[in-house]
């Protein structure tokens, strides 16, 4: 049996597997690459050889380009496929559309990087599976007892309530490009929303990848706004990238309510740094509960613990008897969640 470095392990690429000659989510071009989702620290541009889901790949081409790699290759959920001496599997992460966690194999040993993930219902994509393994390695993004998100609905019936209770204010909802946009979008559908929205020029080539994929959005319309048409955007519904909301553009609506949907908003001194009016808790990764459960629920020999918080929850590990381990990889964003 390989000791578990010797399967995977943090380099400053990001993780390497020697035997297969492979990184996974690589923060500089490799020559192999094995990508769990399509999100800008996860999937960068320059790599040789891409492996991912095929969402994953349409999603890198729309945001790169279609020469984003030499050669790429779509994982087929759930299909092992052998990479020089190892066995691979990509399996749904539930973070956003096309988004996985790859299994890595050898000798009757396993170790999932699970990349980022979350365990509620989302709309817009397949929901996390649990993939048995002696090694799991897991995002702390929100991994402080502190992080508990609200249901998503309740928070989506607050942004819908404010649009009634100020019909003459447009709602600017700050929101990831992707994943987090079309959630917003899709979860206001859910609660009977069917006015149009108006989404940011930034967000409509994955809006309508989305929309191709089969994730109904409903109506929705650029949110342009020429000389003499600021009423139009009264009570509206805009959705833009947060980085939208800090310049001109966002100050042309009419007296703005300034939204932003992220987990982040459960800190209230960052929703009033950032000028936040109306601040919706909703979240792509786990908070503390669904981390602790999915450890608990796959009682791996070890925790390797990555990108956030580190900390808290190697602690919460050992005090469960789970090795655990912090593996301090750099270039991994959780800021724009
Ligand atoms: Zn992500």
């Amino acid at each position: 049996m390989p000791r578990f470095e010797d399967l995977l392990r943090p380099t400053p690429k990001g993780l390497y597997c020697p035997p297969g000659d492979f990184y996974i989510d690589p923060v500089r071009p490799v020559e192999r690459a094995l990508v769990t989702h399509g999100h800008a620290d996860h999937a960068r541009a320059g790599s040789s050889h891409v492996m991912a889901t095929r969402e994953t790949l349409d999603i890198m081409a729309i945001r790169y380009g279609e020469d984003f790699a030499a050669t790429r290759q779509a994982a087929v959920l759930g299909e092992a496929v052998r990479i020089g001496d190892v066995t691979v599997s990509f399996h749904p992460a539930g973070h956003v559309l096309g988004s996985a966690q790859v299994a890595v194999e050898l000798g009757g040993t396993r170790i999932v990087a699970s990349g980022d993930y979350k365990r509620r219902a989302d709309p817009t994509c397949r929901p996390f599976e649990p993939v048995s393994c002696d090694v799991f390695i897991t995002e702390a993004t929100f991994a402080l007892p502190v992080f508990r998100h609200p249901d998503t609905a309740g928070e989506v019936r607050r942004l819908i309530r404010s649009t009634e209770q100020f019909p003459e204010r447009a709602h600017l909802v700050g929101a990831y490009a992707l994943g987090k946009a079309q959630r917003v979008i899709r979860c206001l559908r859910d609660e009977g929303y069917d006015r149009p929205i108006f989404i940011h020029g930034a967000l409509k080539k994955l809006c309508d990848y989305y929309e191709r994929e089969g994730i109904d959005l409903g109506e929705l319309r650029p949110a342009t706004l020429e000389r003499g048409q600021k009423a139009d955007f009264a009570g509206a519904i805009v959705v833009g990238p947060p980085s939208a909301f800090a310049d001109k553009w966002a100050r042309r609506f009419p007296d703005p309510v300034s939204c932003f949907a992220s987990g982040w908003m459960r800190v209230r001194g960052r929703a009033r740094q950032r000028g936040v009016e109306l601040p919706l808790i909703l979240s792509d990764h786990c908070d503390w509960d669904e981390l602790t459960e999915t450890i608990d629920e796959l009682r791996p020999q070890e925790a390797w613990v990555t990108h956030g918080r580190e900390e808290a929850l190697v602690r919460w590990c050992e005090l469960r008897q789970i090795r655990a381990r912090p593996l301090h990889l750099v270039g991994y964003e959780d800021e724009a969640e």
